[in-house]
């Protein structure tokens, strides 16, 4: 369930308003990095620069929640097992049982020598949640002279908590551009859900629901799929049509 507790955030948020320019040059950067990963061009030094400590004072508020983190509960990796990813990413209408977050990521910082930055996390939503550990387990060694594009593919859209938090960090951080692709959007119907949604929207986050070339797209890029293809479930586009129109009427 979402905290309803941490309201005082959103009143800050809506200052900002040249941050919805943040979006436009992000699908061109996506498609080099996506291009990146077809060829193999992951860094072993990046991902292995994952498993550290914690970041820098940048981003004071975000910092301080940080450190109440208990790190076991977030699981890292390079793929997902193909049985979970069927069963976490699969955008049915009610998400019964699917009570965690798989986040895929892909970082392009830019420069030709840090490369792509890719892998997944997993949480369990009674612990901290895969978004917040995005930022604090990826990109640690945030660095504001680079300029960050990155893509999530997460099984289930943020709740209220990480949607305020998101959008703190790419206010705080402009040189951050997040594309964030959701298989289901998590309790939309709820009030502090929508506005944590809009709240990511205003901040620069191009926010979408994942269609069914996005999931064999996942499925390709961070699954242990053994060369096999994903089979797509039957109403995996009606689905899809469902949760985008949800999603349209929402940040409209
Ligand atoms: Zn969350």
């Amino acid at each position: 369930m979402a905290d309803k507790s941490r309201t005082p955030m959103r009143k800050k948020e809506r200052k900002e308003k040249e941050s919805t320019e943040m979006s436009k040059d992000v699908k061109d950067v996506k498609n080099e990095g996506e291009q990146a990963v077809d060829n193999g061009e992951v860094p072993s030094a990046e991902a292995a620069a994952a498993n550290g400590a914690v970041g820098d004072d940048q981003n004071g508020e975000f910092q301080v929640e940080a450190l109440e983190l208990p790190p076991f509960e977030i699981i890292e990796g390079d793929r997902i097992d193909p049985f979970a990813f069927k069963f976490q990413f699969k955008n049915v209408e009610y998400s019964s049982g699917r009570n965690k977050t798989f986040l895929c990521y892909l970082v392009d910082k830019g420069s030709a020598d840090d490369g792509l930055l890719k892998g997944y996390l997993e949480d369990e939503h009674t612990g901290s949640h895969a978004e917040e550990a995005f930022f604090l387990q990826c990109l640690k060694d945030y660095d504001p002279a680079l300029k960050y594009t990155v893509t999530w593919y997460v099984s289930s859209s943020p709740c209220s908590d990480c949607a305020a938090k998101i959008a703190e960090v790419l206010r705080v951080r402009k040189n951050i551009k997040l594309s964030l692709f959701a298989a289901r959007l998590f309790e939309w119907e709820e009030t502090d859900i929508q506005d944590g949604l809009k709240a990511m929207h205003a901040a620069g986050c191009k926010l979408r629901v994942m269609k069914p070339l996005d999931f064999s797209y996942t499925w390709e890029t961070f699954v242990e799929n053994e060369e096999q293809p994903l089979n797509l479930w039957e109403d995996c586009t009606e689905n899809y049509e469902y949760y985008q129109e949800k999603l349209a009427d929402i940040l409209q």
